[in-house]
């Protein structure tokens, strides 16, 4: 019951309210060690809801935060945590939804960063094949934006394949930004020229 509800509870949420400033890195979370002093933050929180400081080694889960930071017994972290005799109160739960949301986000996000990859390693392809066959000269037009696409494809694959997290992210919210945009655009009646659909 307690490894069930401390790994729900939201480490990011409780390391923040303890004054420590958290930057994204992809899927984990970053900023300066509340532990040792340091100038550049070598503090992490990982996915699986663990913290490690590259710079001094402190690390451990939820519990082990609190406990170090505030000098506490185990009940009283757990206390502090709002974890006691399985009851959870409103502070905890929340922390529970923030917590499963943000997991759901990541999910989503490593599901969109196989699919993106697929997706456009196959237009590229296709794409290649098309310039290797040969197309009429009357059709150059229409396959002018696939083209035109090409070394964005290749860009986008070398960042999905050698980039950080961030960079990633960072893809993903410019690749959804334009695909609104698309949508929008076939809205209004603009032609969009597809092998597919998906991705
Ligand atoms: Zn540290």
């Amino acid at each position: 019951m307690i490894a069930e509800l401390k790994q729900n509870v939201d480490l990011v949420s409780v390391v923040e309210s303890s004054g420590v400033e958290l930057v994204q890195r992809g899927a984990r979370h970053c900023g300066l060690c509340p532990f040792h002093s340091e100038k550049t933050a070598s503090f992490f929180v990982f996915e699986d809801n663990h913290y490690k400081c590259f710079g001094c080694g402190e690390h451990g889960d939820v519990i082990d935060f609190v406990q170090k930071l505030y000098g506490l017994s185990f009940k009283d972290a757990l206390k502090h945590l709002g974890i006691g005799q399985g009851r959870i109160t409103p502070k905890v739960k929340q922390s529970i939804e923030r917590r499963k949301r943000r997991a759901e986000l990541v999910r989503e996000f490593r599901d969109w960063e196989q699919r993106y990859c697929i997706y456009i390693s196959d237009l590229w392809f296709q794409t290649k094949q098309l310039m290797i066959d040969g197309i009429p000269h009357e059709d150059l037009e229409l396959y002018a934006f696939l083209f035109h696409m090409l070394p964005v494809w290749e860009y986008h694959r070398d960042i999905l394949i050698n980039g950080t997290d961030e960079e990633k992210c960072l893809l993903y919210q410019e690749v959804r930004k334009e695909k609104k945009v698309c949508k929008e655009e076939a809205q209004n009646g603009r032609k969009q020229f597809q092998f597919r659909t998906t991705a």
